[in-house]
């Protein structure tokens, strides 16, 4: 692995930063820490900047070049999520069709499929949702009910989703639903408009923010068979690549690093680097942080080098949530009267945003779980 940067790289990363230097508002950091990613201030801006990064190039420099991108490779794009998440994702939730939903049709759409979905995700102007989780199936993804019954010229669903990010702003569903027996066997892969009827979604408001979680209902909803993503009763091949894919699919520690030297700055105000607690606090944070970098560095070098997806994938997403908690425990020991006072936006979203940190795209004990299995070969209770 070569650790350095080469000069064309350097140069993508800072016409990254020129763009958003460009077209962020000036009070973009107050705005992107006071609203969350689904909220409505951050959608309507990635609404009008989505576009314009697809005109400039750099909203899927990483897709072939046949669907809109450049054929840039796995560095790029990871360089670019690092810039984007480093200025709290003003993509909105669009990261998640770029980063996983296009990528998912790349490989596993029909003709038709592509031509209908690509170009719009590649000019910015479709968002996508994921519709996975279900009341009891979270970690046990595969355990999930929703049902889609062939009706002969098409599928009925019904069911229920939930936790599902962006729900209310997405155009289209990617859906998982039962279509034969248990397990994993079984489950099919929807391409659903989110405007078909007998879709009802409900906001979840808690911590994460304004629109950050949704119930989704499917009440008799009728799709046609060309709505499946792949093959029939198989879906779960494009379950496994849409996962890979997100679970390092956002650089979480790029925003936490950010929170973090807000936190250092803060704390040098008020002399608090005397106190060897303190700077030993810190060292621990940042240490953490960079060791999710470089974690994850790793799996993208395996990505250019064209290596089937491993359990280092596994290691680095835990080690992005470890990161994540070490930041916030640091920022709770040391800055807590921020905390409780809520006077210090950046230091609330910073902590807020970590908490799901060890939740979303897979709990930190099913990577704990794969990790033992598949580094350490220990035995894994069920
Ligand atoms: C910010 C955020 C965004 C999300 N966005 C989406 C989305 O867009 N679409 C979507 O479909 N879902 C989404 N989710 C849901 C997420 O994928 C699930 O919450 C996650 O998979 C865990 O499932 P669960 O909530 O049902 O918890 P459970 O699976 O019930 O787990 C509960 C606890 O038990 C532990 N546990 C479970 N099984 C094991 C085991 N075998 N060994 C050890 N411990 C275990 C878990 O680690 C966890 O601590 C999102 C979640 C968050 C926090």
């Amino acid at each position: 692995m070569d650790f350095d940067w080469s000069p064309e790289q350097i140069g993508f990363r800072h016409r990254v930063r020129a763009f958003l230097a460009d077209h962020l508002p000036d009070d973009w950091g107050h705005f992107s820490y006071s609203f969350d990613t689904g909220s409505d201030a951050v959608e309507a801006f990635a609404r009008d900047f989505c576009p314009k990064l697809a005109a400039e190039g750099l909203l899927v420099p990483h897709w072939p070049k046949e669907y809109g991108g450049q054929g840039f490779d796995a560095w790029h794009h990871w360089i670019l999520n690092e810039e984007m998440f480093a200025f709290g994702e003003p993509r909105s939730y669009q990261y998640m069709s770029v980063n996983w939903a296009g990528p998912a049709l790349i490989a596993y759409g029909t003709p038709a499929q592509k031509a209908e979905h690509l170009q719009r995700i590649a000019a910015g102007t479709l968002f996508y949702c994921q519709g996975f989780s279900e009341p009891n199936a979270g970690s046990d993804l595969a355990a999930l009910q929703t049902r889609a019954e062939h009706t002969g010229d098409g599928f009925v669903i019904n069911g229920s989703k939930i936790w599902t990010s962006a729900a209310s702003i997405a155009d289209y569903c990617v859906l998982l639903a039962r279509t034969g027996g248990e397990g994993r066997r079984g489950i099919t892969v929807f391409l659903v408009p989110m405007a078909t009827p007998g879709i009802t979604v409900n906001v979840i408001k808690g911590l994460q923010g304004q629109k950050a979680f949704h119930e989704v209902f499917f009440d008799n909803v009728e799709v046609p068979e060309s709505a499946i993503l792949g093959e029939l009763d198989k879906g779960w091949s494009v379950v496994t690549g849409i996962l890979h894919n997100e679970r390092i699919g956002a650089p979480r520690y790029a925003l936490t690093l950010r929170g973090l030297d807000h936190a250092f700055a803060i704390l040098r105000r008020e002399g608090r680097f005397d106190d060897p607690g303190v700077r030993a606090g810190a060292a621990m944070a940042r240490a953490a942080c960079e060791a999710a970098r470089l974690q994850c560095y790793g799996v993208i070098d395996g990505r250019v080098k064209g290596k089937p997806p491993s359990a280092d994938t596994n290691l680095a997403r835990y080690a992005i949530v470890a990161a994540d908690r070490i930041v916030t425990d640091f920022i709770g020991e040391h800055l807590g009267d921020y905390l409780i006072t809520g006077s210090d936006p950046v230091l609330n979203a910073t902590y807020r945003r970590a908490g799901s940190s060890g939740i979303a795209a897979g709990a930190a004990e099913i990577q704990l779980n794969a990790i033992a299995r598949n580094h350490l070969d220990l035995p894994v209770v069920r």
